[in-house]
Order: C-alpha cells, then sequence, then structure tokens
C-alpha cells in the first residue's frame, strides 16, 4: 500500500511538494479553501483583464526547472517564458532613474550618467555575489534541523563573506558611492518584506540573482506557472479539492492523522501545511499542543510588511516599461513608517506593472492591465483600513503620475483594491504580512519554523513561512528539502526523484571542543536582535 499525504494548500510551496511526492510514489492529496490553485500566485480575471494577484517578478527558475524535471516534464514546455530586458525600471524620487540591464557594458553606462565613479563597481559586485551565492548554495539546499546543521554545512567558513550583522545597504557601499546607485541593488529586500537598512547583508545575492540568471515573465503572469504546476501535479494522479477549508489537523498524541473539513475527514500517513504557518498554527492546532510555536510566541515574532494593491483594466496603452519601482524621495523614512511606526507615509514608494507591453493576453486589444503596489504596515491598530482605502487609493493614483501614469479616472474599467486587512480575514495571512514572517538573522535558519515542524509529528512545513524563507525560488527549494524528509520518514525510495539536498557540504566530524566553541560563536552571531516594542500583538478579526 503507498503511503498517503495530505497538502494544506495549492500555493507554490504546495504544489511543488505535490509534484515531488507523487513523482516519488506517495498518494497525494491537496486540499485548498479557495475555489482555485496559486495561493497568492494565483490570478484576478475580470471583464477580459488579468492580473497577477502576488507575484510578478519569476527568478532563478532553475529550482522549478529540477522539480518539472523530476516529473517527468520541463518548465519550457508547460509556460512560456519571456527574459525582460531591461528588467526593469527604477525611478527615484530624489531625481534620476535606471533602466536595469544585465548587458553589463549598457548598465555601467547608465551607473555612470547617475553617479561616475560607481560605474567599476558593478562587475566588482556581480563577481563578489557569484562567489558568495555558490557558498551560501548548501544553505539553501539543507534543512536546517538544529545548531549541528550550521556547524556541519562550514557556515563558519563562509562568515567574512556574509557579513551577518551587516545591512544589505552598508554592505554595498563597498561598491557604490551614490546612494541611489546602493538602493538600485537593494530595494530587492523587499520581496522579503525588509528593509534594506535592517535586512542582513547575505540577501545581496537577491540582486545578483536577476543580474545573473535574469527577470522573467511568464506569458499568461507568475499564475500561469502555478496552473501548470497544479496539471502537472494532476498527470501524476494528485487529487486537488478546491473549496474546502481545512478546519482543523487531526492528531492522535502529538502525531497528525489527517485533517477534518466541513465536509470531510482525510486520513493521511503525514500532513504538509502550505497556509500561512502562523494562521495555520492558530486555526488548525490546538495551542496546547505546541512547544515553541504557541500564540503567545507567534504574536511576539517579527512580521514582514503588507501590501496595499490596486488592479486596473484601463482603456488605451502605456508606452512605459513593463516594470517601474518608484523609490520615495525620503526612502529611509517610509521605510520607517512601514516597519517602526506603522502609520501610511504621505509620499509611499510604488511599483507598477505594465504586463501588456510584453504579453498581450493580459488585457482586451488596445487595453492595459496595470497592478500597483505600495509596500504598507502590516496589520496594526495604528491604520483602519476601512477609513483609510479610499484616501490611500486617490493618494496611490496621484502617486503614479510620478512614473508617467497619468491616469484620467475616466478610462478605468475595471477596479479592484486589495489592503492588508484583505490579506488578513479574505486570504488567511497573520496580520496581513504577505512575506511571512520577517527574515531577521534571528528568524532564519534552524530559528525559522523547521521543514520537519518540530513541535509535532508527522507535520511538514512548506512555503514562505518556514526556511529558506519568502519568494518563489526560495518557496521551491522549501518545497524540496521538506519532501525529501517526509519521503525519508516515510521510508518510501526517492529513487532520486528530487534533486539531492546537499548533504555533501558536510565537513568530516570536529573535536567536541571545536564544535562547542562553533556553536558559541554562532549563538552570539544569531542573538536576537532587540524587538521593536510598537509592534502590537492584539488578535486580529477573523473574516
Ligand atoms: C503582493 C505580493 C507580491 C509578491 N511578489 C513576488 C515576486 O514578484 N516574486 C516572488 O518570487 N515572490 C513574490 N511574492 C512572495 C511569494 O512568492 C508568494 O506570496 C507565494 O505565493 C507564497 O507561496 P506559499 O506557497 O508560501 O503560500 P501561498 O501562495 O499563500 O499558498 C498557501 C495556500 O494555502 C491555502 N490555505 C490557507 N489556509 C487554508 C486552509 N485552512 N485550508 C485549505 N487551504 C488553505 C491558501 O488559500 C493558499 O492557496 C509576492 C507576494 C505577494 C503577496
Amino acid at each position: 500500500m503507498s503511503k498517503k499525504v495530505i497538502i494544506i494548500g495549492a500555493g507554490p510551496g504546495g504544489l511543488a511538494s505535490a509534484i515531488l511526492l507523487a513523482a516519488a510514489g506517495v498518494r497525494v492529496k491537496i486540499v485548498e479553501r479557495l475555489p482555485l490553485v496559486g495561493g497568492r500566485t494565483s490570478s484576478i480575471e475580470a471583464e477580459g483583464f488579468k492580473f497577477d494577484l502576488g507575484p510578478t517578478f519569476f527568478l532563478y527558475p532553475r529550482v522549478l526547472e529540477e522539480i518539472f524535471a523530476a516529473a517527468g516534464t520541463s518548465l519550457r514546455t508547460e509556460v512560456e517564458m519571456v527574459r525582460l530586458d531591461p528588467q526593469y525600471r527604477i525611478q527615484f524620487g530624489a531625481g534620476g532613474k535606471l533602466d536595469c540591464t544585465s548587458d553589463i557594458t549598457a548598465m555601467e553606462k547608465q551607473i555612470s550618467a547617475l553617479s561616475p565613479p560607481d560605474a567599476p563597481g558593478f562587475r566588482c559586485f556581480l563577481d563578489e555575489n557569484r562567489a558568495k551565492l555558490a557558498a551560501m548554495e548548501p544553505c539553501l539546499e539543507s534543512p536546517f534541523l538544529g545548531w549541528q546543521d550550521l556547524v556541519q554545512m562550514r557556515l563558519l567558513k563562509m562568515l567574512p563573506m556574509l557579513r551577518p550583522h551587516q545591512s544589505v545597504d552598508t554592505y554595498l557601499k563597498r561598491f557604490f558611492k551614490d546612494e541611489r546607485v546602493r538602493l538600485a541593488f537593494c530595494f530587492q529586500s523587499k520581496y522579503l518584506g525588509m528593509s534594506p537598512f535592517r535586512c542582513p547583508s547575505l540577501f545581496s545575492i537577491l540582486s545578483f540573482l536577476e543580474y545573473e540568471y535574469g527577470v522573467f515573465h511568464p506569458i499568461g503572469g507568475c499564475a500561469a506557472v502555478t496552473a501548470a504546476m497544479a496539471r502537472v501535479a494532476e498527470r501524476l494522479g494528485v487529487e486537488i479539492c478546491l473549496n474546502e477549508p481545512v478546519e482543523e489537523i487531526l492528531f492522535t498524541g502529538r502525531r497528525a492523522v489527517g485533517v477534518r473539513t466541513a465536509t470531510s475527514t482525510h486520513r493521511a500517513d503525514a500532513v504538509v501545511v502550505n497556509a500561512d504557518f502562523a494562521r495555520a498554527m492558530e486555526k488548525l492546532v490546538p495551542d496546547q499542543l505546541r512547544r515553541r510555536w504557541t500564540n503567545r510566541k507567534l504574536a511576539t515574532k517579527k512580521y514582514s510588511c503588507s501590501t496595499f494593491m490596486m488592479y486596473l483594466g484601463v482603456e488605451g496603452t502605456f508606452d512605459l516599461p513593463h516594470h517601474t519601482i518608484h523609490i520615495a524621495k525620503e526612502y529611509a523614512e517610509n521605510l520607517d513608517d512601514i516597519e517602526n511606526k506603522h502609520v501610511l507615509s504621505d509620499d509611499p514608494s510604488f511599483y507598477v506593472q505594465n504586463a501588456c507591453v510584453t504579453d498581450p493576453t493580459l488585457a482586451p486589444r488596445g487595453q492595459s492591465a496595470l497592478y500597483v503596489l505600495a509596500p504598507v504596515t502590516h496589520q496594526h491598530p495604528n491604520v483602519d483600513w476601512s477609513q483609510e482605502r479610499p484616501r490611500f487609493r486617490q493618494l496611490m493614483l496621484n502617486q503614479i503620475k510620478k512614473a508617467g501614469y497619468d491616469l484620467d479616472p475616466a478610462r478605468i474599467r475595471y477596479e479592484r483594491v486589495i489592503t492588508p486587512a484583505d490579506w488578513d480575514t479574505r486570504y488567511e495571512i497573520y496580520r496581513g504580512a504577505t512575506f511571512n514572517l520577517a527574515h531577521t538573522l534571528d528568524q532564519m535558519l534552524h530559528l525559522r519554523p523547521h521543514n520537519r515542524f518540530e513541535d509535532l509529528d508527522g507535520v511538514y512545513l512548506v512555503g514562505g513561512g518556514t526556511h529558506p524563507g519568502s519568494g518563489l525560488p526560495v518557496i521551491f527549494e522549501s518545497a524540496r528539502i521538506s519532501s525529501k524528509l517526509l519521503l525519508d520518514d516515510l521510508g518510501v525510495n526517492n529513487g532520486g526523484a528530487d534533486a539531492p539536498i546537499s548533504r555533501s557540504a558536510a565537513v568530516p566530524s570536529r573535536s567536541g571542543n571545536a564544535i562547542t566553541e562553533a556553536i558559541q560563536t554562532f549563538a552570539r552571531l544569531l542573538r536576537p536582535a532587540p524587538v521593536p516594542s510598537d509592534d502590537s500583538a492584539k488578535p486580529h478579526p477573523e473574516p
């Protein structure tokens, strides 16, 4: 009898796990609360327009390519991808712009136009981060179940390169003097929902990945990728039950034995949780069963920012780039408003996607599907979105003029707005923190909820809430890590179906003293930073 696994949620993490587990011969059922697959990587379709709900930057396809290969297909066969060049425009509120490209000479010229002495720094940045990524890869691909893994991963030897206590912005000062140029290489920390002034410097690899491996647009949007994943999973025999919210995980003692929904009970040998980690714990697992991640503990953790979203179907087209990122003149203040003061900025940074310039499938002929995103504080008592929503919408319509979108409201044929309150209640995201637990040093590696969930038996986590973290490539990596652990625990011969988890980086065992010393060094390095006290722990309304 083959083993049976239930996956809660059909987001990218859940779908990737389903593919890997099914390819290894496990019977898989995905139970999804919404009527469609994809989670935050699904689409909004209305009146002939199609918008990605969340992700619009498809980066580093390698991990998903390997997952599709395990299923006997290829990403390129399933989804048409366009590599964008320029990959995006960055417009600075402080003046100037960069049309960022991986053409090194062209990029050097653009940097030089903003700040002549900074142009040579581009090549140095690429070279150093190429080496850094190579050194980090084993860490991203391993489960990190405890201190021992840190020691084994030779992480200590990498410390000089990783500079764990330096922010991305500080690190970039080595290459670029002009603040605007540095911002072009560190705004990507927003992909993790973090300020580049706080985000650990090892995440400089995010912008490196864009230049080295490209920024892609999947035709049909990123949601076309999750739709393809669902197709591939179903071909492998995965059953996907939609419109079926899981109401509780069933346990015998501490061991998960299935899930209960409003209409059925599904029994299984193991349960994979892809639903938002903190919300799923609160709602699906009794508090007293959890040891480390109790409700009280969850309330004290640091969470990423949220996003205010506008999806606009507009009459006419715009001769503007596919992606435009506008960085507010007072960017540090804008970030302080988001992360520390938890208030709305008067001059927020924003991002506009005008994907129809690349992909005409997204809107009726002669019309445009615009996606507008402003990073804002996660849910906090300082902001009442039922009051702020119309004002902030108008503010955003004014803001986007700065990126060339002088939009007469009469041209808007379709409009949808999503606020942090909607992410929280309609999409079941704890505090509406769209990028999960913050990626601070004290919430990374083994300090993040483990892939083989440490509080319960037979429960595995996938998605942005576990190791390695948020963002599609790492979410796919989390699926590989968790599936490998689960297959090992079920005693299923993986047959090499998924790419090997890099245990090969383990060093030969060291003497007890050396290990203790190493652990202590790390304990010091990863000691939690002081937690800002103004982050509310108030419970949030249920839908
Ligand atoms: C606005 C926005 C922009 C982003 N932009 C990018 C980007 O450009 N590039 C990038 O790489 N990443 C981006 N991300 C981050 C990340 O890649 C996506 O959020 C990704 O979809 C997260 O995947 P996941 O598998 O962790 O969870 P999700 O996509 O949230 O999937 C979880 C699934 O679980 C389901 N679920 C929840 N509770 C239950 C329940 N009780 N029962 C059954 N099912 C349940 C949900 O409905 C959902 O389908 C963005 C995110 C957002 C929100």
